[in-house]
């Protein structure tokens, strides 16, 4: 078992209430879960609470260790990265449509998940915002907001010039040339959320298990064994939930389907009220911007900013010091006046990513037993919640929508899976690039 990671979250979260314990001794279950963040604790949740089956969710550090217990909290309606042009250009619009429609259902999952359970998560109000870094880059968001609206059939999206940005409280400093704001979408404490649907989900009746790693996968007939430390569940149906940590080695299928990559966050002091003044935000609400290697960021309830990006293909301790530098000299660059600020809180954790740059739900070729869902590529706080839901669906045997490829294809292997750091790191290089001049 790996350690709690240090973290803003860590220190401001209330404890995990869910029971969830070792597993000791042998068990038989319907369903079988494997990994304990939100994908695995909404498919428990599911499973255990509408179709009322026997459920035990393994998870092999402490539940939401991984990227729910370490991102940002933006529950937003983002799925994978494919551009909007692009989808209508492959998939055909109804489906890029229904992309949207996804985007907009798995926020809408976790606010009545929130309220239906009452988690205590912090949950902001509604809002995020997408900044164009550099002013040349707003037209291209006016053109989003038009495909929404005239093409794609959704209006939840507003075009906020450089001007309102400053006038409505949203945003000042040299990389704030206009924006998208999004009406649905919101900020949320990722560990609150993650501890308070675990205990929703034990009180469904599933079983949670943490500190218990599966470290083998067998197959006996129809029943699979799926072996901890402490002893070994069997199973007729299996939900794989590991997302940026999906082992290698566990199932055949899953190998070279997934590319881990680091997000790293940092979190500065309170700031004071002049220096909120000078970031030119009054707002709860949650940002990204235009970039490639997209910076993300958003005022905290306690007046801290949480600001963070991805980079990073190695983490020994002199490459995570130079992430935390260059996070603290990005701050300096987007608002001046808070040059030298430094950060009290610096973590990282993996995102997942895929082949083909969209999340995938659904069962493994040729085996209905076991169902899926990962790959959210840095978007995962809804999702995940929604997806998570879908599998248990699918893995029961009943419908789901299967109206974009999210749903409607397997997650594909990456070609020579063996060079997939290097793929990475060959991005970075390129789209770091890329940003510096446009
Ligand atoms: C720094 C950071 C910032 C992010 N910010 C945002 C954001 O603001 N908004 C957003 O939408 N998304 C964000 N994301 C992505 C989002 O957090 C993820 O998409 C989401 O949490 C995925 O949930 P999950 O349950 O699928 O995976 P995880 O939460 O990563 O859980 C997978 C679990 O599987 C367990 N596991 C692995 N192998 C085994 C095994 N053999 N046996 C048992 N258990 C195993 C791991 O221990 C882990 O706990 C961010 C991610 C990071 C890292």
């Amino acid at each position: 078992m790996s350690a709690p990671v240090p973290s803003y979250w860590e220190d401001t979260a209330t404890p995990d209430e869910s029971g969830a314990r070792p597993l000791d001794g042998d068990r038989q279950v319907e369903v079988a879960v494997i990994g304990g963040g939100y994908t695995g604790l909404a498919a428990a949740y599911r499973l255990a609470g509408v179709h009322g089956v026997d459920v035990a969710v393994l998870e092999a550090n402490r539940i939401g260790w991984g990227a729910s217990g370490r991102n940002s909290g933006f529950a937003l309606t983002s799925v994978g990265k494919v551009g909007l042009d692009e989808r209508i250009r492959k998939w055909g619009l109804e489906a890029a449509r229904a992309s949207v429609r996804l985007g907009v259902d798995a926020v809408e999952t976790v606010r009545e998940l929130i309220r239906s359970e009452a988690i205590d998560c912090d949950a902001q109000p509604e809002g995020a915002l997408t900044v164009a870094h550099r002013d040349e880059r707003a037209p291209e968001l006016q053109e989003r907001v038009r495909t929404y609206r005239e093409v794609l059939g959704y209006d939840g999206v507003d075009y906020l010039s450089r001007e309102h940005l400053v006038h409505e409280g949203y945003l000042r400093g040299p990389s704030a040339g206009g924006g998208i704001r999004f009406r649905t979408g919101f900020g949320l404490h990722p560990l609150k959320y993650a501890r308070g649907f675990a205990k929703a989900t034990a009180r469904r009746g599933a079983a949670l298990f943490d500190r218990s790693a599966v470290i083998s996968w067998e197959r006996d007939g129809s029943v699979h064994r799926l072996a901890t430390a402490g002893g070994t569940v069997r199973a007729r149906k299996v939900v794989m939930a590991t997302n940026g940590y999906t082992p290698e080695h566990l199932h055949p299928y899953f190998r070279g389907r997934m590319l881990p990559a680091a997000s790293n966050i940092v979190v500065t002091r309170p700031l004071t009220a002049a220096e909120w003044g000078a970031v030119g935000m009054a707002t709860t609400q949650v940002y990204s911007d235009t970039r490639r290697l997209l910076f993300y960021w958003r005022r905290l309830p306690d007046d801290r900013l949480l600001f963070g990006g991805r980079s990073g293909v190695f983490d020994t301790p002199a490459a995570l010091a130079r992430r935390r530098r260059w996070l603290e000299a990005a701050i300096a660059d987007k608002w001046p006046e808070l040059a030298g600020i430094g950060s009290e809180w610096f973590w990282h954790g993996n995102v997942g990513l895929s082949y083909d740059l969209i999340p995938h739900m659904n069962t493994i070729e040729g085996d209905p037993t076991v169902a899926y869902a990962m790959a959210y590529l840095g978007s995962g706080v809804a999702l995940s919640t929604h997806c998570g839901g879908l599998a248990a669906d699918l893995v029961m045997g009943k419908a789901v929508p299967r109206d974009t490829p999210v749903t409607a294809t397997e997650i594909p292997r990456f070609p020579l899976p063996a060079l997939r750091k290097v793929y990475l790191a060959g991005a970075y290089l390129a789209y770091g690039i890329e940003d510096r001049w446009r």
